[in-house]
């Protein structure tokens, strides 16, 4: 199965992943208090997202679950890892860098008006096709 390297360092930014259709976004939770919504990806998949929403806040690229992102760590700008609630939005520039370069690679959202998932950015990131 494929995984996700950083495209300039090669370094692995994902596990293993199968791609699926995009899952339609999930819609915000009822439960007071509970603002993050459940992971849009079921856990081991990527789908490619080409669409940007009229509000800006679909992130075009590789939407994948936050628990298979192994190989990022928080961009150094806090500003970039803003949101409304408990995490970010996402909507201010990537906020993921690789861990192993620095180079930014991807979005992670979990606000509650966003979806919660990481996309990764195809410019920063390529598909490893390599058996390990
Ligand atoms: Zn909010
Ligand atoms: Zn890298």
């Amino acid at each position: 199965m494929p995984r996700f390297l950083c495209d300039h360092c090669r370094l692995p930014l994902t596990g293993p992943l199968t791609k699926v259709r995009l899952p339609p976004p999930v819609p915000m939770s009822e439960i007071p208090g509970i603002r993050t919504r459940p992971a849009r990806m079921p856990r081991g998949t990527y789908a490619r997202n080409l669409q940007a929403s009229d509000f800006g806040i679909e992130v075009p690229g590789f939407t994948v679950h936050p628990d298979d992102v192994i190989g990022t760590e928080q961009h150094p700008d806090v500003m970039r890892s803003i949101g409304c609630c408990q995490g970010s939005s996402g909507t201010d520039g990537p906020n993921l860098v690789c861990m192993g370069c620095a180079s930014e690679v991807g979005t992670r959202q979990a606000d509650c008006y966003t979806d919660n998932q990481v996309i990764l950015d195809p410019r920063a990131v390529c598909l490893s096709f390599a058996e390990d």
